[in-house]
């Protein structure tokens, strides 16, 4: 299997024993809820660790905006969480980069973009993009640990879920919880990663605008089996890649997909693929390091899974499947255990 890029062994790190918060103390637990296997397992992970569901809320971060945008994502994600969300009986957020990842990576001597977010009252608020320095990207988000140049993370997850924490007053004074899937076992910088620690956001000491925020990452000890044994005891459908085939989910063009990944892609949504072809011909630069998409395309094999069936659920718009299914209906998708071409 070729992969983007050389992942470095993955070192045994000393983790400190599980930190187990006390999950009644806060006022909110925001859970970022990809769809992957891997926030699908922190909302569970909450729910077992008994966090109280109504202070429970799901937030989607949009990779590529609302303003019509579709380079990078999965069509049925959008309708895939908010199917998991109404499941649960929990509220749902979305927040996002306008125009998505794909106006940032096309900035010509421009400001990064406002971020917008939804409110629980239903407003629609955006901040930023008036001031900060005019850049120019024309380029891919680089394969790398570093989150300065794989600026996708950043720009499209991490900036956005911080502005809607810092520009929501409801936060202020209060004690909130921010929960997130990544695990040691994904990558030897995730390794590095702590279990719980302050968020980024948190301003617990502040005389002014004061909010304390944690960070928990449930999973962070988990290995994938764990992921799917607590999905499977829940009965939760995972998203439809998984039974395309593919091992992980997040962004359906993602710049660490394998050769098979692109090579399925390529294979049943073209419309989706050759987009990207075509920005590293008017960049002048692949996201790989030597080979365009379409030669790494054509080196893999489309997964066994993947045929009109699997890939037309996910290439919908629309999730109407049951979410939670019946005893003795949940089976391992095809993608469980395989590649984990990812972040590293
Ligand atoms: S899934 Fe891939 S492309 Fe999308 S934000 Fe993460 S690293 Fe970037």
């Amino acid at each position: 299997m070729e992969l983007a890029f050389d992942p470095a062994p993955i070192p045994v790190v000393e983790h400190p024993p599980e930190i187990q918060p006390d999950l009644s103390s806060y006022d909110a637990i925001v859970v970022a809820a990809s769809g992957g296997k891997d926030s699908v397992s922190c909302l569970l992970a909450c729910i077992e660790n008994g966090a109280p569901l109504e202070r429970i809320e799901l937030w989607h971060h949009d990779v590529d905006g609302r303003e019509g945008s579709a380079l990078f994502d999965w069509p049925v994600t959008r309708s895939y969480v908010s199917a998991l969300a109404k499941a649960f009986d929990l509220p749902l957020y979305f927040s996002w980069k306008q125009g998505g990842l794909e106006r940032e990576m096309l900035r010509e001597n421009a400001r990064t973009a406002p971020i917008s977010f939804q409110t629980p009252e239903g407003e629609i608020r955006s901040v930023g993009g008036v001031s900060g320095k005019l850049g120019t990207r024309l380029q891919f988000p680089q394969v790398s640990a570093d989150l300065t140049t794989r600026f996708c993370s950043a720009y499209a997850k991490i900036d956005v879920s911080s502005a809607a924490i810092c520009n929501q007053d409801r936060f202020l004074g209060k004690k909130t919880l921010f929960v997130t899937g990544e695990r040691a076992q994904e990558s030897s910088a995730r390794a590095r990663y702590k279990t719980f620690e302050p968020h980024r956001t948190d301003r617990r000491d502040g005389t002014r605008r004061n909010r304390h925020v944690d960070h928990w990452r449930p999973i962070h000890g988990w290995d994938e089996r764990q992921v799917w044994e607590i999905i499977e005891r829940h009965r939760v459908a995972p998203h439809p890649a998984y039974d395309a085939g593919f091992g992980r989910v997040s962004c359906m063009n993602c710049i660490f997909a394998s050769p098979a990944q692109l090579s399925t892609i390529l294979k049943f949504a073209p419309h989706k693929f050759m987009p990207i072809a075509n920005y590293e011909k008017q960049f002048g630069k692949t996201i790989h390091r030597t080979l365009t998409v379409l030669e790494r395309a054509a080196k893999g094999t489309p997964y066994e899974a993947a045929n009109e069936y699997t890939m037309g659920r996910c290439l919908s718009e629309h999730f109407d499947e049951p979410i939670i299914l019946e005893p003795g209906q949940w089976r391992l998708p095809a993608g469980a255990f395989g590649e984990n071409a990812g972040p590293t």
